[in-house]
């Protein structure tokens, strides 16, 4: 369990705000099953940022939810005030399947109980927090939290394929209001119907986020931005157990770290994906948040480093 932070130098950490899903997951995957897991992005994404800065974390639970789930954020300094629980429904339940080579992941089940009826209300003193995470989650929902806050600095939005197939609109104004859109290589090809990379990233430009990622799993992830393209390996991880969360912990250390530095150009977004990269491998290394909360600053410094040397040249 770690309750240190990463810092950075000359910096104070602002905070950082990240709305999205609490969950228990059922996961199978090649070798074996992970039983009603704590899961949920805005789990996966606070447990991630909370190694970088303070954050709230807005999203509602059910009645069956454990109160050791609650404590299990309360111990990295992840503030849940913003966390409701509804006693008249089950906690969002989700039952995930990964194909062999863990290139698929087939949705079996989701029950969304509690998020049936939710609608995010923000307490009053969160209403001007500077750096927002909109993590996946209906993008109504999203859309609900932007109209609430007060000039973020930056918003940073997620999303999944179930939304680009049955809430288009709603997610098309979530993009177009973002500072930063994250999604993955297939969610990109799916919302622009680009198959080359480069086009569907320059497309989603259009579509109004200032700035794009796209993510490529094992294959790393690339920066669409005004200044120029970027694009980083994946840490090079050899003990894949379970790659639930590693997009939410990518989102989660992005914007964290962002805040941490209290920059948004170019370079820090470049910074913060090293950073995001080194998390998300660690996410992907057990099931659920286990790793990603036992792992340590040093931990997560030595694999940054690792990094740097891959993309480093000599000349
Ligand atoms: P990722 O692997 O980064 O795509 O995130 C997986 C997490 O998303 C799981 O822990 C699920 O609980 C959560 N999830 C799955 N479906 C939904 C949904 N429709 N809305 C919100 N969260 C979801």
């Amino acid at each position: 369990m770690h309750n240190e932070r990463i810092e950075f130098p000359n910096s104070a950490p602002e905070p950082l705000l990240i709305v999205g899903s609490v969950a228990y997951d059922d996961i199978i995957t090649p070798t074996e099953t992970g039983a009603r897991v704590l899961g949920g992005s805005a789990s996966y994404a606070s447990l991630a940022a909370s190694y970088f800065t303070a954050p709230r974390l807005v999203g509602v639970v059910g009645k069956d939810f454990e109160e050791k789930d609650r404590e299990r954020f309360r111990l990295h300094g992840i503030d849940t005030e913003g966390v409701a629980t509804d006693f008249s429904g089950p906690t969002l339940y989700w039952r995930g399947k990964y194909q062999e080579n863990y290139n698929r992941r087939d949705t079996l089940d989701i029950q969304l109980g509690v998020f049936e009826h939710f609608r995010p209300e923000l307490p009053a003193a969160w209403l001007e927090t500077p750096y927002v995470l909109l993590a996946n989650i209906a993008p109504e929902l999203q859309l609900h939290v932007l109209e609430q806050v007060k000039k973020p600095r930056f918003v940073v939005a997620d999303s999944m394929d179930l939304w680009i197939n049955i809430a288009r609109p709603a997610l098309e104004q979530v993009i177009a209001r973002a500072d930063m859109f994250v999604v993955n290589d297939s969610e990109a090809e799916e919302l622009t119907g680009e198959k080359n990379l480069i086009n569907a990233g320059a497309r989603l430009r259009d579509f109004g986020a200032k700035t794009v990622v796209v993510k490529k799993g094992e294959h790393g992830a690339m920066l669409f931005h005004e200044d120029g393209l970027f694009a980083l390996p994946a840490y090079p991880v050899t003990r894949l157990l379970d790659p639930t969360g590693a997009g939410d912990s990518f989102a989660g250390t992005l914007l964290a770290v962002l805040a941490a530095l209290q920059r948004t150009d170019f370079g820090a977004i470049k910074t913060a994906m090293l950073y995001a990269t080194a998390v998300a491998s660690l996410t992907v290394e057990a099931f659920s948040c286990d790793r990603l909360e036992g792992a340590g600053a040093e931990e997560i410094a030595a694999r940054v480093k690792r990094l740097r040397a891959m993309v480093q040249l000599d000349d």
